[in-house]
């Protein structure tokens, strides 16, 4: 049976989760606090994690935080509207899908059930074992004297390894293999995010943002491109 843990100090709300879960099969948990929620879910091998941000205690951040040191559990983050930076703070941590407040039941099944449909392809993935593997065509990209290593997760900028978050790798990935196609908001957010993103797509706006900081602002290059009212390209070199 698949195991959910309901992280919500708002007992309504909780109660309400609760049973709608347990109607469709789930087999739920719930604690009202940070701490509660973070010896449940390292003591319990749960299926998915759902958790409010604003707690009693512990935040939810900190809670994602710590359980993200020890396990891979899905984690969808409930959270307030127009908490953006929230958001993105949020799935840097490490959250797999954040979901707004108030939320319609079915969004939230329908989120649920792709977190853990995601897990199961991600789990069913052969790993490659390092040294063992031969290496295919390299797929590296570049422009501007940036280049993105796909196979190896690493972006260069004049000689430098830039750390990027998943996110916004996946964001320049995109720009980068659509070399001047203007990509808008929502197609980024696609890509990066996955088919199923619903959330808001100014969130790319703040990937972009971090994605200039450390690399246009930083090597005096220009990059991205915005296209006022449509979304961002970069162009070839
Ligand atoms: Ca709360």
């Amino acid at each position: 049976m698949t195991k959910i843990l309901v992280v919500e100090d708002e007992a309504k709300i909780a109660r309400f989760v609760e049973l709608e879960l347990t109607h469709e099969g789930y087999e739920v948990d719930k604690v009202d606090n940070g701490r509660s929620a973070v010896e449940q879910a390292l003591e319990n091998d749960y299926d998915l994690v759902l958790l409010d941000i604003l707690l009693p205690q512990l935040n939810g951040m900190e809670v994602l935080r710590r359980i993200r040191k020890e396990k891979d559990v899905p984690v969808i983050l409930l959270t307030a509207r127009d908490a953006v930076m929230d958001k993105v703070a949020g799935l840097d941590a490490g959250a797999d899908d954040y979901i707004t407040k108030p939320f319609a039941i079915e969004e939230l099944l329908a989120r649920i059930r792709v977190a853990l449909k995601r897990r199961e392809v991600q789990a069913s993935t052969p790993v490659p074992e390092g040294q063992a593997v031969v290496e295919p065509d390299r797929h590296v990209l570049s422009a501007h004297g940036v280049t993105l290593d796909v196979e190896r997760h690493e972006v260069v900028a004049n000689g430098d390894p830039i750390e990027l978050t998943n996110r916004e790798f996946e964001v320049l990935k995109a720009l980068m293999e659509n070399l001047n196609i203007v990509m808008s908001r929502e197609r980024l957010a696609q890509l990066a995010c996955g088919y199923d993103f619903v959330g808001e797509t100014n969130i790319i706006d703040v990937y972009i943002r971090h994605l200039r900081s450390k690399i246009d602002d930083r090597y005096g290059i220009k990059l991205i491109t915005t296209v006022r009212g449509v979304g961002y390209v970069i162009r070839e070199s």
